[in-house]
């Protein structure tokens, strides 16, 4: 599944490189030269993974990372650090800054892609392309292809993301604007009760197979995807 990467690079040539790179792998890139620029990016659309830049003009990208995981909206954006230094303190203090990995210049293309999906695989499950299953509820991220007990759903594009994003986030609950950013992947456009509607949707797709009751309302708060009686 196709991921947003917000690339946080000031040298134009290793920014073309990186975001070349990335587009190759099928995600869509976005792009800034300063943390203040991506900052900008970040409060319109939140992506789905950052590489950052260690040394940037401004705030360099310590201090960002540190912003990010410190603000509720960004604080599990999974972040890659890049660094043209590999000194065992500098890596130590990215991690500790709250980057996921990190990855010394000059890297290979393939070296890139390669941490980038390992960092989706374990920071947002829904981003891989592993199949799940839930009490007979069967999803495939490759084909798009929805199961319940054997049996064909039909799902429009959002209940099908809505439906894998709840499945590789069970027992958790989860409240609209979460929503918004995990599945829509922008909460400042999108009105919350459209996230009602396409509940509403989905829950009438999985009707046929009754597996409408796993996707739960809890009141005053959100949605929950639970095998669990409500
Ligand atoms: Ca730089």
């Amino acid at each position: 599944m196709s991921a947003t990467v917000l690339v946080v690079e000031d040298e134009p040539s290793i920014q073309e490189l990186i975001a070349t790179s990335i587009q190759h792998a099928g995600h869509r890139v976005l792009r800034a030269d300063s943390a203040e620029e991506a900052e900008q990016l970040v409060s319109e659309t939140l992506p789905d993974l950052v590489l950052l830049d260690w040394m940037l003009p401004g705030i360099g990208g310590i201090q960002y990372a540190r912003r990010l995981r410190g603000a509720e909206r960004t604080k599990r954006l999974p972040i890659i650090m890049l660094t043209a230094r590999g000194e065992e303190h500098d890596k130590l203090a990215g991690l500790e800054a709250g980057a996921d990995d990190y990855l010394t210049k000059p890297f290979s293309p393939r070296e890139l892609q390669a941490r980038i999906k390992a960092v989706l695989r374990r920071r947002t499950p829904q981003m891989t392309e592993d199949c799940v299953e839930v009490e007979g509820l069967r999803v495939d991220p490759v084909s798009h292809r929805v199961h319940g007990n054997g049996q064909a759903i039909d799902l429009g594009p959002t209940e099908f993301r809505l439906l894998h994003f709840f499945m590789t986030h069970a027992e958790r609950v989860h409240s609209r604007a979460q929503l918004l950013d995990q599945v829509w992947g922008d909460h400042v456009f999108v009105e919350e009760r459209t996230v009602d509607v396409h509940i509403r949707r989905l829950r009438a797709s999985l009707e046929l197979t009754l597996h409408d009751r796993l996707i739960q309302t809890v009141r005053g708060s959100g949605y929950r995807f639970s095998p669990q009686p409500e």
